[in-house]
């Protein structure tokens, strides 16, 4: 028996008993309360990360956490945002890369991506990144490339993310959120962007400095109007 399957006979053994009400209510239907669009990789887990439970995250995989732009029109990504805003009405969407990515180190040596046409044309919804790769890119050292391409491509998809129509209109109602998060396979820690700062930084301390400048504003509210398309609002 595969591994896969013996964790499913333990899946049924274990788990499923501690959690059955859990998993026959979610039988009725489904409202998570936020969209998780992240790389294939298997070494990043949204669930174990986020330490959520089925029916908490509606999650899109592919190679690289790609969003094709939106006038590139139905594709798996877009129409499953268009059902997570329109009908789930998620409040978060978290668009999140990891370093390491292989996917962005394809987009790197487009040549190693000879025997790969599928993927390599995959990647051309990253590749208005190319100008920054000959540019400031080629003077970094190989290691410090590939770690900036990943937060650039996460920011490139949350703007494809935004750019789409449903997710713009829920933007501005003030009804919806977007996150550009990169996962550190080397310690576990996600850097999250910072709009003020323009630069990601620690998640912990984006959810510290936000509860702090909370507590320093007491009463006053910021009104909507200047919340509405942030990226980040811990
Ligand atoms: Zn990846």
């Amino acid at each position: 028996m595969t591994r896969i399957i013996q964790g499913f006979m333990q899946f049924r053994k274990d788990v499923l008993p501690e959690k059955e009400t859990l998993i026959r209510s979610l039988a009725n239907g489904q409202s998570p309360q936020a969209l998780f669009i992240t790389c294939s990789d298997s070494r990043l887990n949204p669930n174990l990360l986020t330490q959520t439970e089925p029916g908490d995250l509606f999650i899109i995989r592919n190679a690289g956490n790609i969003v094709p732009p939106h006038t590139c029109g139905a594709t798996g990504e877009t129409a499953t945002i268009e059902y997570a805003v329109q009908h789930l009405k998620v409040r978060d969407i978290f668009v999140c890369g990891h370093t390491h990515c292989g996917a962005m180190g394809g987009l790197l040596k487009p040549e190693a991506l000879s025997g790969l046409p599928l993927v390599r044309g995959w990647l051309s919804h990253a590749e208005s990144l190319r100008d920054w790769i000959n540019g400031e890119g080629s003077r970094m050292s190989a290691s410090q490339r590939l770690a900036r391409l990943v937060e650039l491509n996460t920011l490139l998809q949350t703007e494809h993310v935004r750019a789409q129509p449903t997710v713009k209109n829920a933007l501005e109602k003030g009804t919806l959120r977007l996150h550009s998060w990169v996962y550190r396979l080397e310690d576990g820690m996600v850097q999250a962007f910072d709009q003020t700062k323009n630069s990601f930084v620690a998640l912990e301390d984006a959810v510290r400095q936000k509860m702090g400048s909370e507590v320093h504003k007491a009463a006053s509210v910021a009104p909507l109007s200047s919340q509405v398309g942030q990226i980040v609002d811990y």
